[in-house]
């Protein structure tokens, strides 16, 4: 019940994405580890194993995985990235301060200030891609600092080495939202950060068919704590869903070249299309943060925004102009998927102040999935040809 005992120790990521993380198939010489639909496991079982809410088969092969893939030496499976989110922020006590990111996920923003506040957790925000606020570390000492980078929805980057570096010295624990950018294209522990935490419903699966997240940590501390909150707050995901994951991570790298190929050639092309206000892609060399972005990732992924100089209406009709992107949340699957922030994820805040963070009416965010180029292509060009 081994991985593969074959496997070099050099193995590269496509190599370990699909033979580390294999345990439970010797019995049957299945090449594919089965799906453990059960609940319970008999007392004194080899595997050490006892209810499903604290470990599964499925889930000890994912976070094989994933740990190999994140270059980590623990990683702990949940049932959706808002549940890894969980299982950090409330290991945390009254009175412990959080310094975040202002522009992270909306359910992070929610779950920080309408849970974790009640329990007595300090929230602060700043700019991190200002380094000028890194004084905030300095200042408030936070027991976490909280970070996406690209960020959502504005693709900012942010310098996980320096932050990193900056809330070291304060005695803070780093952790970065690693979703946007995948395991393969960042790997935040390499670069200094304490904890990588994913959604792995979005690239790591890659399939939009399953829901999880992860954290990875080289801290045995933290990862004693993952463990525990796994099971004492009932964050474990299903066994079914970990498969699934298990199943679409083996093509991780594969789908993310095509992402942030697929990606790349729509922006510069967007970019170069009259009408077309501004385009944010972090390999795009236009972007003010272009080298900071080739410095920490080795692909721009897959998420671009495109500001298209469109009435709040006429963006809508826009997109629902397009045949091959789905108006939806969510991101990260082989199918593009289209979304109006100003719509969707940023309705509740009023105009002026989304807008003063970019978030304007004609601004539309891409999920490029990994059709081909110019199908995606032909489907903008025609729909922008029909609005602007
Ligand atoms: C989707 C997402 C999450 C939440 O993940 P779920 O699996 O939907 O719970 C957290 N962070 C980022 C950056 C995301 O895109």
């Amino acid at each position: 019940m081994k991985d593969d005992p074959s496997l070099p120790a050099n193995a590269r990521f496509e190599t370990r994405a699909i033979h580390v993380g294999q345990d439970f198939r010797s019995e049957t010489g299945a090449v594919i580890p089965p799906v453990y639909l059960t609940s319970t496991f008999e007392t004194g079982n080899p595997g050490n194993f006892d209810y499903t809410r604290s470990g599964s088969p499925n889930f000890r092969n994912l976070q094989s995985t994933l740990a190999s893939l994140e270059s980590a030496k623990h990683c702990t499976v949940f049932a959706s990235g808002v549940s890894s989110i969980s299982a950090i922020a409330f290991s945390l006590k009254a009175g412990d301060v959080i310094l975040s990111e202002a522009n992270i996920y909306g359910c992070t923003y929610r779950l920080f200030e309408r849970m974790l506040r009640k329990f007595g957790v300090e929230i602060h925000y700043t700019d991190l891609a200002n380094p000028a606020n890194y004084a905030e570390i300095e200042r408030l000492k936070p027991t976490l600092v909280w970070l996406e980078s690209p960020t959502n929805p504005l693709l900012k980057i942010l310098d996980i080495t320096a932050i990193s570096d900056a809330a070291h010295s304060v005695g803070s624990t780093v952790v970065v939202d690693n979703t946007f950018a995948s395991s393969l294209i960042q790997r935040p522990l390499e670069l200094g950060a304490d904890i990588s935490q994913l959604s792995t419903t979005k690239y790591t699966n890659g399939h939009s068919d399953a829901l999880g997240g992860a954290v990875c940590t080289n801290s045995d501390e933290w990862q004693d704590k993952m463990i525990f909150a796994q099971k004492a707050i009932g964050l474990q995901p299903s066994p079914f869903d970990s498969w699934l994951v298990s199943r679409g991570v083996k093509t991780e790298a594969v789908r993310m070249e095509r992402h942030c190929s697929n990606a790349l050639e729509l922006a510069k092309r967007l970019e170069a299309r009259p009408g077309v206000k501004q385009v944010r892609y972090p390999f795009l060399p236009s972007n003010p943060q272009y080298e900071l972005a080739r410095k920490q990732m080795s692909g721009g992924s897959g998420m671009m925004l495109a500001d298209t100089g469109l009435s709040y209406d006429a963006a809508l009709a826009f997109m629902r102009k397009l045949h091959l992107f789905t108006q939806a949340e969510s991101l990260g699957g082989v199918e593009s998927l289209v979304a109006h922030p100003a719509s969707m994820t940023h309705a509740s805040v009023p105009k002026e102040t989304r807008e003063a963070v970019g978030i304007t009416d004609g601004l539309v965010r891409f999920s490029v999935g990994i059709e081909h180029v110019e199908d995606l292509w032909e489907d903008i060009d025609r729909a922008l040809s029909q609005s602007l």
